[in-house]
């Protein structure tokens, strides 16, 4: 019996569909990283630093009092303890 084995080269089709199929994918993964932002109270985080790591100084920090992965009013004189340098 001859087996009909085709080649693994990707056409201009495949790498459409893979494009599109990876697109939603990365917006997802955007929502996613979103919908797990951890509370404040569960980073122990505090609106003023004392150990000199600020959270403008964190890697995390996004500016105008956000930040990727704590949810809430994140203040650029905060930290917590997932702070890390940039
Ligand atoms: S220390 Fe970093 S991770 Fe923690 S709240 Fe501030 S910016 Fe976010």
């Amino acid at each position: 019996m001859k087996s009909e084995f085709k080649s693994p080269r990707m056409g201009r089709r495949g790498a459409l569909m893979l494009i599109g199929a990876a697109v939603p994918v990365l917006a997802l993964s955007t929502k996613a990283a979103n919908a797990f932002q951890m509370p404040e109270s569960t980073a122990h985080y505090v609106p003023d630093a004392t150990d000199g790591k600020p959270c403008a100084k964190c890697k995390f920090y996004e500016g105008s009092n956000a930040c990727k992965v704590v949810k809430g009013s994140i203040s650029p004189k905060g930290t917590c303890m997932l702070w890390q340098p940039h």
